[in-house]
């Protein structure tokens, strides 16, 4: 059913001048579980379930699912993600995979129109760059294999949130203004997000019976509710037939109620490297975060960093992120589509060779390795061209969560760009993703779109041991920086022995082996940007927030500290179920 915008306003109560958000703590010590995330309310629905006696599996999908309220433009059910856990029953990491998929029908020819690459963004915002959704899949895998509760509980504290309400934050108005556009070319967005067209202003309460409705069917019918019930009828309906604003028009995509049943999350085994002393692990393909990461630190590891001036590490570390950018952009992809050489890429002596190639002055741009060489099995070895780095968006969420028993969650999780395609599903209140525009849109490449496949991933959920236990925990959204932050935040903890908020809160530096640094804003100028300049560093004009990262910490003495960030997006959330020590 096509909803009108006259229907949908009915759906959304806007109460201006309503109570103040609850004050956000960004670092909490403790003991029992702990959480941070960027919500509030996403926090609370986390240590709810922890008190409850849910362990942290079940906290984190609590969390996530308020969040999908709460933080709607930066993640939900409309998209999917990558979960690390920590099992501390069987001392053993696992991850899962929900990761959006192509419908049957993509084709290598998806984006492009007359040979050519169609235009990113009439492409994001179009029922043609919609992913079959992973998320709740992947919820439901999670609670199954290794949570306690049912979705009927650990949704109730989101579906409450969303019934309620939530207030609008200045982030989250500033949020809908810059997809205005966007979110003008569908009745169902425009008449939950808008008002006469315009973002509403903070302050405003908004309700989203929609979302609480969709959770309430899923809460009852599990997870076939989503992907063979009347959601997913309504989902097919919104990507094939797009609910277009009157006057507007979209790119429609080809999904069908068989992409939804056959959509199938995957339990797989991390990806693990290690550094001074800890065992790093991280999401294997089709995410390219924790193999990035990993290369990046292995060139690292063999420079003497603590003996050395700040800006020389920085350097180092740029160069490190650089030659590691160079490969992940050439060779990797969906590993059920190509043979990639994560074996060589993430070997000790291929980080030596690429290492060998930093000098004492940053390079402009690097070619991407041959670590085929590196590794035993080198059949189909694919030695893509070089290639632009394409366009990709940088959003999403991340959370991390613990428990009393030692179980450990580090979960991201996305709609690709701010607002995903922009589609709210008529009647049900979420957004659908842009994931498939994570393709490379031209081939030749890995990441080319094929039928059934899911596109490359920046995300990076980390978790980190040391003799055997947890030690630490991190991830960040912002596409491509997603990588950086967390590689980044590592190197200022373990290698500038920074703690952990104040790794957190550094300015961020994310070098994609593009032609200049990113930055945030006042960072140019800097005693440290002057430092790095010295090294022949540049900056990129485009200056703005990099990634709002959560962590935690397990400290000696038996105490966990989260750690959310003390000054992006708004200020996170993070919360102990016991505080001090
Ligand atoms: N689509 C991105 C990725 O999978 C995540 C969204 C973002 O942070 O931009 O890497």
């Amino acid at each position: 059913m096509k909803a009108t915008a006259g229907a949908c306003a009915l759906a959304l109560s806007i109460v201006l001048h309503a109570p103040s958000a609850l004050a956000k703590t960004p670092v909490a010590t403790g003991t029992g579980g702990a959480v941070a995330t960027i919500s509030e309310q996403a926090s609370q629905s986390a240590l709810g379930i922890l008190n409850a006696g849910g362990n942290a599996i079940d906290a984190a999908v609590a969390a996530a699912a308020t969040l999908g309220v709460t933080d709607p433009f930066s993640c939900g059910i409309g998209g999917g993600g990558f979960m690390v856990i920590y099992l501390a029953r069987d001392k053993r990491v696992i991850t899962i995979d929900h990761r959006e998929t192509a419908p049957a029908s993509f084709t290598p020819a998806a984006f492009l129109e007359n040979g050519k690459p169609v235009d990113f963004d009439t492409a994001v915002a179009s029922g043609a760059s919609v992913g079959v959704p992973g998320t709740v899949r992947g919820w439901h895998e999670a609670l199954e294999r290794y949570g306690t509760m049912r979705f009927r509980q650990v949704l109730a504290p989101a579906i409450k949130v969303a019934d309620k309400g939530y207030t609008v934050t200045e982030i989250f108005s500033h949020l809908t203004a810059q997809n205005e556009r966007k979110f003008q070319l569908y009745a169902p967005t425009s008449a939950l997000y808008l008002r006469k067209g315009k973002a509403l202003q903070p302050g405003a309460l908004i309700r989203n019976p929609g979302m609480a409705r969709a959770y309430r069917e899923i809460a009852s019918g599990g997870v076939e509710a989503f992907y063979e019930g009347p959601i997913a009828r309504a989902i097919v309906d919104a990507v094939n037939k797009p609910p277009l604003a009157p006057g507007k028009s979209a790119r429609a995509g080809r999904m069908t109620m068989a992409d939804l049943a056959n959509y199938e999350a995957r339990i797989r085994q991390p990806l693990r490297t290690t550094y001074r002393g800890y065992e790093i692990f991280g999401m294997p393909l089709p995410s390219s975060g924790g193999a990035t990461v990993a290369q990046a630190l292995n060139i690292l590891e063999g420079f003497d960093l603590k003996g050395m001036p700040r800006a020389r590490a920085e350097h180092l570390y740029l160069e490190a992120s650089r030659l590691a950018f160079a490969d992940r952009n050439a060779y990797l992809a969906d590993p059920e589509y190509i043979d990639a050489p994560v074996a060589g890429i993430l070997s000790k002596e291929y980080a030596a060779q690429r290492r060998s190639l930093i000098g004492a002055q940053a390079a402009r741009k690097v070619s991407a390795g041959d670590p085929y060489s590196y590794q035993n099995d080198q059949s189909v070895p694919l030695r893509p061209p070089a290639v632009k780095m394409q366009r990709e968006n940088a959003h999403t969420t991340h959370l991390t969560v613990s428990d009393k028993d030692g179980n450990v969650v580090s979960y991201t999780f996305t709609i690709e760009s701010w607002g995903g395609s922009g589609i709210v599903v008529p009647g049900y209140g979420f957004l659908l993703n842009n994931e498939l525009t994570d393709f490379d849109f031209s081939g030749p490449h890995p990441n080319v779109p094929e039928a059934g496949k899911r596109p490359r991933s920046s995300m990076a959920p980390t978790i980190a041991l040391k003799d055997g236990k947890p030690a630490f925990t991190i991830g960040s959204p912002g596409g491509s920086t997603i990588i950086t932050t967390v590689l980044q935040t590592i190197f200022n903890y373990i290698d500038l022995g920074m703690p952990m908020d104040q790794a957190l809160d550094a300015p961020r530096l994310s070098e994609c082996n593009c032609e200049a640094t990113s930055i945030e804003p006042g960072f140019a100028g800097s005693e440290q940007a002057r430092a790095l300049e010295k090294f022949g560093h540049r900056w990129d004009a485009a200056v703005e927030e990099i990634g709002a990262a959560n962590a935690l910490v397990f400290n000696p003495d038996g105490t966990v500290t989260a750690v959310s960030e003390g000054k992006r997006h708004g200020v996170g959330s993070a919360l102990v179920q016991r505080r001090g020590h």
